[in-house]
């Protein structure tokens, strides 16, 4: 996987040109791929797809290392957002509460068919 290539083909600079996130070099990466890439590094997605797939336990366990170190700080955010959209919050947890409701009564009804079925 190769980051940030100094050659920028026509199309790159096009793309840079037009802001664009992605665009499609129209040639064939270095392992292959006809994809599209991502204008700011010049990465073919389909290398990036490949190598998260690859590395996925390793990326979970890394993200998990981030999360758990800034917990803190998440729980610092998120209690300023709920001070800041105190009303939004209300509102967010009324609904989630009453989403809850919902899916037990599903859950429950499951549950009451599931063991008619068996009996
Ligand atoms: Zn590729």
């Amino acid at each position: 996987m190769s980051y940030g290539n100094p050659i920028k083909s026509a199309a790159r600079r096009r793309a840079l040109e037009l802001q664009l996130v992605r665009y499609d070099p129209h040639v064939a990466c270095i392992n292959g791929h006809m994809s599209e890439r991502y204008t700011k590094h010049d990465t073919c997605i389909q290398c990036l797809t490949e190598w998260r797939q690859k590395h996925k336990n390793e990326l979970g366990d890394l993200s998990n290392q981030w999360q758990k170190r800034n917990r803190a700080h998440m729980r610092e955010y998120h209690r300023q957002w709920r001070e800041k959209n105190a009303e939004r919050w209300q509102e967010l947890m009324e609904k989630s509460a009453a989403q809850r409701r919902k899916n037990k009564q599903k859950k429950n009804a499951n549950l009451i068919n599931n063991t008619n079925k068996e009996n």
